[in-house]
């Protein structure tokens, strides 16, 4: 049998996190469990981990804290689980880089079909395993890297080099925010329109010569966006 993705389970509440490990466990992943940030830094140093599924309020740090660390040093998916429906809006709004959003009590089967969706997302389809190059910048895929035409490496959080990666992937072609969502996130129940029109304004900061007028990512009104350098 493949070796199964290893997710990380991070809960202070003995029940929930008791809870989700046994439903992992069923599924056949291996499992690993902490109760605090400090456990799950410890953890993360020592293993590799596919996925973290990580609790908002932990008793010494707070988990938007971790899940910033997380996107930034580690290639984990990560599912923010939350007591309360409208820390959701805070976490979508501080845009720490997590795949997806789970609020508890949360549907056992409602929480796996996350996790594998998003198990399945990290793992990069088969058209976007090469190096793309446009007007200078190269974006290479098996590396999740961005470079800038003077060579210097510039920081995508994962949803944003996903977001990328769609766009530059089919130069020309109009992409629909909600083609682009699916391509960047799991959730179907978030405000569609305002997380992909934030993240493509992120983009725009970080490549475009003037983000206010911007070149590479147009905004086709009514419609979508479409990736347009001027070597496609
Ligand atoms: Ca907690």
């Amino acid at each position: 049998m493949p070796d199964r993705e290893r997710i990380l389970v991070v809960e202070d509440e003995p029940s929930t996190r008791a809870i989700l490990v046994k439903l992992l466990v069923a599924e056949g992943y291996p499992v690993g469990a902490a109760d605090t940030a400090a456990q799950a830094r410890a953890l993360l140093a020592a293993e590799t981990f596919s996925l973290v599924l990580l609790d908002l309020n932990l008793p010494d740090d707070d988990g938007l804290t971790l899940a910033r660390e997380l996107s930034r040093h580690h290639r984990t998916g990560i599912i923010m689980v939350s007591g309360r429906a409208d820390d959701m809006d805070r976490i979508i709004g501080l845009e720490v880089g997590a795949d997806d959003y789970v609020t508890k009590p949360f549907v056992p089967r409602e929480l796996m079909a996350r996790v594998r969706t998003v198990l399945r997302r990290l793992s990069p389809p088969t058209e976007l395993t090469g190096v793309l190059k446009f007007e200078g910048w190269t974006l290479d895929m098996p590396g999740r890297s961005l470079h800038r035409p003077d060579g210097r490496q510039v920081h995508l959080t994962r949803a944003e080099f996903d977001l990328l990666a769609r766009l530059a992937s089919q130069p020309g072609r109009v992409h629909t925010r909600h083609q682009l969502l699916t391509a960047v996130s799991s959730r179907d129940w978030a405000p569609v329109d305002r997380t992909i029109d934030v993240l493509v304004s992120r983009l725009r900061r970080k490549i475009e010569v003037d983000p206010k007028s911007p070149r590479l990512i147009l905004t086709l009104s009514g419609h979508g966006y479409k990736f347009t350098p001027s070597d496609a």
